[in-house]
């Protein structure tokens, strides 16, 4: 079990108003925490203490001297841990990989930017899933990250880093990426909040691709407020991300007391089918009773190509994938294996990446450059873009019977280190209920339920995740109903 106790922003930022703690001081408490736990759980890559110090003892300057508002900054004093594949200049960008090893950013990402910009401090680079292919953390050439409420389970993956940073008391919030569920499903096995934002709603810059048309900047934290606030620092176009959204950002935390009276909560039939352990599903139809006792109305509806989900995802997230990764050649970028002189550049690509790349990712590019070859392009690439359409389609038409969907996160509890590794395809239907939000493009919040698992189940005692799914830029009806929840 995890000693260190977690602070909400919220708390903090009160004591901050009062005077009765310093920026410099809540630093200090989150340093300490990292120090006695980071070992043991591996949350974090490396630790910008440095940096974070000088920008709290800024932020204290500013404020003795009557220029920090603490009203009007919305972040300020917020201690934030940043997933390894989002850029912060000057300091490591692993991405999990050998491959990237050595590298230090040479910008900073425009989601971290802003949250800066609004007064957060960045203490560290969180451990992930190699270049974000993973759902359980243990793809990571670092070594897996491990779950804070039992180190002998996995934190979820590719953000495992990110939530197990929040849930042990490293930092207020975290950042990570959504390609597939990577901020939700590790945010519902440690326990924390995660929102997957819209497609597009927050900029992409300093993002390591992965797979473009898929990939997601969100934030996780303790408190759907905070989301809500992070994500409004975060939200907006911008000129380096053409996939950037020009619709304008509301002020999302304003509304998130409204309550959910007269909200149609859709339960997609499809995600309550096989496979789900029955007392996820449990407490999953616990919290949607507890929707229709806040005055909610729930309302069956249908997914029907639920059931594709997986395997679209996978066609064609690897395609993009075989095109981004094909950068790290060792020459423009990534490791380069060291070869005696007069060794080919064919050679010098081969050796490198494949000393660069670990199994998952090379199993990721060698499907991908597969299913864009000439004569399976028509019917695997082509084929899963279709039905791509045919998942958004769904989601139009459900959209038009329910305001917002209710779903378990993982058809499991948190699994046991090493239990899935040699399954690829069971680690993949982790994901069954979270790829098709990114399919889609629509956005999705995980929080925990109120009950954790019970004294007689193989997990007894770890969190459960339930899931809000939304319409295209509708984060604040999401955190709404994700508020009233947790009331
Ligand atoms: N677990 C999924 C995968 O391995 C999702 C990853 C992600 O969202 N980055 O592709």
């Amino acid at each position: 079990m995890c000693t260190g106790m977690p602070t909400t922003y919220a708390a903090d930022l009160a004591r901050l108003r009062a005077g009765t703690t310093t920026h410099e001081a809540l630093v200090e408490t989150f340093l300490g925490r990292i120090e006695a736990e980071n070992e043991r759980l591996n949350a974090l890559l490396s630790v910008c203490a440095e940096d974070a110090r000088a920008q709290a003892r800024a932020l204290d300057a500013l404020q003795a001297a009557g220029s920090l508002n603490l009203d009007t900054m919305p972040l300020a004093g917020m201690v934030v841990a940043v997933k390894d594949n989002l850029s912060s200049e000057g300091h490591a960008l692993t991405c999990g990989s050998r491959m990237l090893a050595d590298f230090r950013a040479l910008y900073t990402a425009t989601a971290v930017q802003r949250l800066v910009e609004a007064g957060a401090i960045v203490i560290g680079k969180a451990n992930c899933d190699e270049f974000a292919m993973g759902s359980s953390n243990e793809t990571s050439y670092f070594g897996p990250a491990r779950n804070p409420h039992d180190p002998e389970r996995v934190p979820g993956g590719s953000s495992g880093g990110s939530a197990a940073a929040v849930a042990a008391g490293f930092c207020h919030a975290a950042l990570g990426s959504d390609t597939g569920g990577s901020i939700r499903q590790p945010a519902a096995f440690c326990g924390v909040v995660g929102l997957k934002p819209t497609y597009g709603r927050v900029s992409r810059f300093g993002l390591v691709a992965f797979a473009s048309s898929f990939d997601c900047v969100g934030p996780l934290a303790h408190t759907v407020e905070e989301l809500a606030w992070m994500l409004e620092a975060m939200a907006g176009a911008d000129a380096n991300d053409m996939t950037s959204a020009y619709e304008p950002v509301p002020p999302y935390a304003v509304d998130l007391n409204k309550g959910v009276g007269g909200l149609r909560i859709g339960l997609p039939r499809e995600y309550f089918a096989d496979g789900l352990d029955p007392v996820v599903r449990d407490r999953v139809e616990d919290e949607a009773a507890r929707l229709e006792a806040l005055g909610a109305i729930l309302v069956d509806v249908s997914l029907p190509t639920t059931d594709l989900g997986i395997a679209t995802y996978y066609v064609l997230t690897t395609a993009e994938a075989s095109s981004n990764l094909a950068r790290f050649d060792g020459v423009r970028y990534g490791h380069r294996a060291a070869l005696a002189p007069g060794a080919s550049l064919d050679d010098q690509y081969l050796a490198s990446r494949t000393e660069g790349f670990g199994a998952e990712v090379k199993r990721r590019i060698l499907l991908g450059t597969y299913v864009l070859s000439a004569g399976y392009y028509d019917a695997y690439y082509e084929q899963a873009q279709r039905v791509r359409t045919l998942i958004r389609r769904d989601f139009e038409a459900v959209f038009e019977q329910c305001d917002v969907l209710l779903t378990p996160a993982t058809p499991t509890a948190p699994f046991r280190l090493g239990s899935n590794v040699d399954d690829p395809l069971a680690m993949y239907l982790s994901d069954v209920y979270t790829v098709s939000a990114n399919l889609a493009g629509v956005p999705g919040l995980v929080l925990p339920t109120r009950h954790r698992l019970p004294e007689d189940h193989e997990a007894a005692g770890l969190p459960v995740g339930v899931q809000l799914l939304g319409r295209w830029f509708d984060e604040a009806t999401l955190l709404r109903v994700g508020r009233a929840l947790e009331g």
